[in-house]
């Protein structure tokens, strides 16, 4: 069992075995509201002409409702309060993000507890209200700076972006499919940028070919900016010997805790924890070995500047510098380049 570290839920976070099997049912709709037509996500909410409660759209028969009936109330919600237009369509009532992400082929079909929402007009009473008269929604966020603007730490140095959770638990997980393997990942998206892994994702296809080439067996892996170790961590079940995941955000590295903790079943490790994390700045100042996990692969988890980690792991062979959008990964690399015996790979 793990206890959710934002709500304390011992419900919220489930082991990645868990949830991967219960994926095929969890968001399909059932033969009853198979056909059940979405709503016209560009008129104006008021001309959709109707009262959304938390009984519209609902299946008789498996309980769910499509996803635009969900977003409907929680729209209908803030416009009752004064902070959207009844003039603003469903497209724009903020984003959605379903608390277990994988592929989906159709739009979903919620059940309780399965939605986070990003709003940008919302405050705390109307985030408690939707939280209360909207059984689908698990947490509301507050996003500021728009949606191109990148939640978490860019580099340390620069101001970390942050939204503010309002109402409820913003911890919710992503399913990555790959030849290395299936795993859960889970984040606090108050802290932790939105990225989704789909199938074709390129990053995701750059370690496939890197596994399918034979340059992950035996060897040492550093994913540097880790945020929360999805690829460090499946390169740990496909062959590497050794891997290091490190980030400069603490939010990441309790992110990562948390990862390897729910597939420590795929990786086959036991944690072990050497410095507690509530004695470590938000921002690494210098780096710091927090955790260990041994068994069929060896993990380290590092806070720290990715420069100044070059001094303390001394070499590798495979150094991944996933850096975030307009951050220039060249004094990363330079700092590796020398102690990486194999390949460094930005992406
Ligand atoms: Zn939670
Ligand atoms: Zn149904």
């Amino acid at each position: 069992m793990v206890i959710c570290p934002t709500c304390g839920s011992p419900e919220c976070v489930r082991p990645a075995e868990d949830l991967i099997a219960g994926t095929a049912g969890m968001y399909a709709p059932c033969n009853l509201c198979a056909a059940e037509r979405p709503l016209d996500k560009l008129a104006p909410f008021s001309g959709l002409g109707r009262f959304f409660d938390r009984d519209a759209g609902r299946c008789p028969a498996c309980g769910k409702r499509h996803i635009d009936y969900v977003m409907a109330q929680v729209l209908g919600i803030l416009v009752s309060r004064g902070l959207k237009s009844g003039r603003t369509p469903l497209k724009d009532a903020g984003s959605p993000l379903i608390a277990c992400g994988f592929e989906l082929f159709e739009a979903p079909r919620l059940g309780s507890k399965s939605l986070i929402v990003l709003l940008d007009h919302v405050d705390r009473a109307a985030a408690e209200l939707i939280l209360a008269e909207v059984p689908e929604v698990k947490g509301v966020l507050k996003r500021s700076g728009g949606p191109l603007k990148s939640v978490g730490l860019s580099d340390v140095g620069v101001k970390p972006h942050t939204y503010e959770l309002l109402a409820g638990c913003d911890m919710r997980s992503d399913i990555v499919s790959s030849l290395l393997g299936e795993m859960a990942f889970y984040r606090n998206h108050r802290q932790m940028h939105v990225e989704f892994w789909r199938n074709n994702s390129v990053k995701i296809k750059v370690l496939e070919q890197l596994f399918l080439d034979g340059g992950l067996e035996g060897r040492t892996v550093v994913d540097g900016m880790a945020s929360a170790g999805t690829l460090g961590l499946l390169t740990a079940t496909a062959g590497a010997r050794r891997v290091i995941l490190n980030d400069a955000w603490l939010p990441a590295v309790k992110n990562i805790l948390l990862n390897i903790e729910v597939n420590k079943k795929a990786l086959g490790v036991e944690l072990r924890q050497i410095a507690a994390p509530e004695s470590l700045p938000l921002i690494s100042k210098e780096p710091t070995l927090v955790a260990r996990a041994s068994g069929a692969v060896e993990i380290d988890v590092y806070h720290a500047d990715l420069r100044r980690l070059a001094g303390v792991v001394k070499e590798c062979d495979v150094c991944i510098i996933d850096t975030f959008p307009g951050i220039s990964p060249d004094a990363f690399v330079k700092a590796w380049k020398g102690i990486t015996k194999d390949r460094i790979i930005t992406l």
